[in-house]
């Protein structure tokens, strides 16, 4: 699903990453570690096309992303949902039109609008909240409308960025139930976090990068103590 082949992004003189190879499979489930600085965005930003590599080669849904033009970048942003720490939703629209917007934007019709975003709502779990707006809810609830809008739809890959950076434990806990959930339907799942307690906890695959370089790549556990 993403194939990073001696992959090199250098920022002046700054290294972004070196020579950074690693597969990703279809519905695996990485947890991308690494402290401040170490090259964890810019893996992320590769991925969708926002920097160029220098050297190497990444492929997503085997596509070249090294080699796409600017005419295809939205093709390949599109097979790719992204949640962020502090949701990002749009505060002057409900949480239904927040979700129903992702589908607008792809020019949907109507009818599958009406026909998709209850469903998704019913997903994540805020179907009751439909008409609230965004500062109504509760950190976790607007959490859960950013994962409806990221996967709305259907994307192959969600990104998610420190997505319980901003909730409490047993929060943060919830928001990782649901993505374990989405991601046993086949959606492969990249998480960028520092939530040692989470990742210990879930057991999956911990891709660690240190210093543009990936350093570990193995099930189970964090590995750093902070
Ligand atoms: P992380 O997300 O793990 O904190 P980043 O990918 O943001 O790390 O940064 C990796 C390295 O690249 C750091 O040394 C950072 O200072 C540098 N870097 C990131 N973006 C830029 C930029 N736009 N210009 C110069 N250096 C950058
Ligand atoms: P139209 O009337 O233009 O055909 P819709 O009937 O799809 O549009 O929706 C009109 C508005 O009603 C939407 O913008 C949305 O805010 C709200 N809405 C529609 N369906 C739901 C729903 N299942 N839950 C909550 N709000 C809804």
């Amino acid at each position: 699903m993403i194939t990073f082949d001696n992959v090199t992004k250098i920022y002046n003189t700054n290294v972004g990453l070196e020579n950074a190879s690693v597969n990703i499979d279809k519905g695996d489930f990485v947890f991308l570690v690494g402290p401040s600085g170490a090259g964890k965005s810019t893996f992320i930003k590769l991925i969708l096309k926002e920097i160029d590599a220098d050297a190497g080669s990444i492929i997503v849904d085997g596509d070249e992303v090294t080699a796409m033009s600017n005419r295809e970048i939205p093709d390949l942003r599109r097979k790719i949902g992204i949640v962020f720490q502090d949701f990002r939703l749009l505060p002057k629209k409900t949480v239904y039109e927040n979700v129903a917007f992702a589908m607008e934007i792809l020019h949907r019709t109507k009818r599958q609008i009406r026909k998709k975003v209850p469903q998704v709502l019913s997903l994540v779990g805020i179907s009751d909240k439909a008409d609230k707006y965004p500062d109504e809810l509760s950190a976790g609830e607007q959490q859960r409308v950013a994962i409806a809008r990221a996967i709305i739809n259907n994307p192959t890959v969600l990104i998610a960025d420190e997505p319980t950076g901003n909730l409490d434990p047993d929060t943060a806990n919830d928001i990782m139930d649901l993505l374990n959930q989405i991601n046993m339907t086949g959606t492969t799942i990249v998480m960028v976090t520092h939530a040692k307690d989470i990742v210990d906890r879930m057991q999956k695959r911990v891709v660690a990068i240190e210093s543009g370089h990936i350093v570990r790549d193995e099930f189970g556990q964090y590995g750093y103590e902070e």
